[in-house]
């Protein structure tokens, strides 16, 4: 795998043959369809329009592209699926997050088909490989974000099925999604935690419009629970895996999300460069302003570091390495370090930067959340402390 500033992908055929298959869909198809129906990224998405991009992602081998062949995909490493990813948020499509199955797909089910009955394969996770059926993951609650032990959401075990009571917050991709996994609480027990996946149509379930967050993004929702039964047959995992099935998905997920904001950043120093280039101060370029090239340096060191230690860290996970530490580490510094690139950004933009709307004010918003969603620099900074000291 290159580590460069701009990755060639010349050592590995068949990831360079995707790569440029998936820019060409990008470039060719997605960008222009965006366009053609003025989708911005503060666009409230309808499920028409996303399916859309799962079908056409499907017949094209991206969605669901990392999973084995036995389940529809390509076995990628998850190195070479770090790869795509970047390359999908470097693209600046605004459905981007739907190519791969971010959002509401095979990667926002992420490593739960481990866990899933002949059953719950069948009607719950292909469908989501196929792309006629959408999930979201619901485990934050109001009260219970880093703490997720403070949920209050109930599950109590009736007959052949349990009773759902209480209310997630900021679930990504619950607007569109036909089922959730949630993780809830056994009632009368202080730490056994299950995980059961909900049609989210069940009686006594509700989706309800999120808070938007600062990216503008209209893709979080609510679910309020009031006396909602799930069949017995829709336990994921078994009682007491809950916390383990959520957390193992998150630490995944937490350096999957890592090339996505190494995208976003790559795409920030592409906008500034070509800016520098055009903007004229003072009768030269932009660019030729020492002060702006050590901006521009920075920038690049920046996403060089973090694209360094992810796809390190990836590859070690592929040889079956436990990167629970190195996914914090990778986490806190991509988050952090592609934040600072994004400022830099803005600054070298002016104020075209900080106008409402701007691509490069876009993506601050938008990195900025990352340091706090999957997992504040804060609790990383824990975690990693707690392991090694
Ligand atoms: C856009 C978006 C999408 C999201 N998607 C999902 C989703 O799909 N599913 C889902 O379940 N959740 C989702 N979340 C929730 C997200 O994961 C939580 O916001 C995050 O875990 C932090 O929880 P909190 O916001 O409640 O902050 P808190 O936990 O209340 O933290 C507040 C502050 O206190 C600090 N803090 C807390 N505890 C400690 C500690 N022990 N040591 C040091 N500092 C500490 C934190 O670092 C932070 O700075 C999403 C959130 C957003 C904004």
């Amino acid at each position: 795998m290159p580590f460069t500033l701009e990755p060639s992908y010349d050592d590995n055929p068949r990831l360079r043959t995707l790569v440029a298959d998936l820019r060409r869909y990008l470039h060719e198809e997605l960008i222009p369809y965006e366009r053609e129906r003025g989708l911005t990224p503060e666009t409230k998405l309808d499920r028409a329009t996303l399916e859309h991009v799962w079908k056409r992602s499907r017949e094209l081998g991206f969605y669901g592209v990392s999973l084995p062949p036995e389940l529809g995909g390509q076995g990628l490493s998850l190195a070479e699926l770090c790869a795509l990813k970047e390359e999908l948020t470097a693209s600046g499509a605004v459905l981007s997050h739907s190519v791969l199955g971010d959002m509401g797909g095979p990667l926002r089910a992420g490593s739960i088909v481990k866990y899933a009955t002949e059953y719950q394969l069948e009607h719950y996770l292909l469908p989501v490989i196929r792309g006629e059926r959408a999930c979201c993951f619901s485990i934050t609650e109001q009260d219970a974000g880093s703490d997720v032990r403070r949920m209050t959401t109930t599950a109590t075990p009736d007959g052949d099925s349990y009773v759902l009571t209480g209310r997630k917050v900021f679930s990504s991709a619950a607007p569109f999604a036909d089922f959730a996994v949630v993780v809830a609480r056994m009632a009368g027990t202080e730490e056994a935690y299950s995980a059961f996946l909900v049609d989210l149509d069940s009686p006594g379930c509700r989706v309800l419009d999120g808070e938007v967050p600062m990216s503008g993004q209209q893709m979080e929702g609510d679910l309020d629970f009031d006396g909602c039964r799930v069949p017995a047959a829709n336990l994921l995992g078994e009682i007491g895996q809950g916390l383990r099935i959520g957390i193992g998905r998150i630490t995944l997920n937490r350096l999957l999300h890592c090339p996505s904001l190494i995208g976003a950043a790559r795409r920030a120093w592409d906008l500034s460069v070509e800016y520098s280039k055009s903007r004229v101060a003072f009768e030269q370029p932009l660019l030729a302003l020492q002060a702006i090239q050590h901006k521009l340096a920075d920038m690049a060191t920046d996403i060089y570091a973090a694209r360094s230690a992810v796809m390190a860290t990836a590859a070690r996970a592929d040889q079956g390495a436990n990167i629970g530490v190195e996914a914090n580490m990778c986490k806190l510094l991509t988050a952090e370090s592609c934040f600072r690139v994004a400022d830099q950004a803005v600054q070298i933009h002016g104020k075209a930067g900080l106008t409402r709307g701007h691509e490069v004010e876009q993506i601050f918003r938008t990195l900025r959340m990352f340091r706090v969603v999957t997992g504040t620099s804060e609790i990383h900074k824990n975690a990693i402390a707690k392991s090694l000291i």
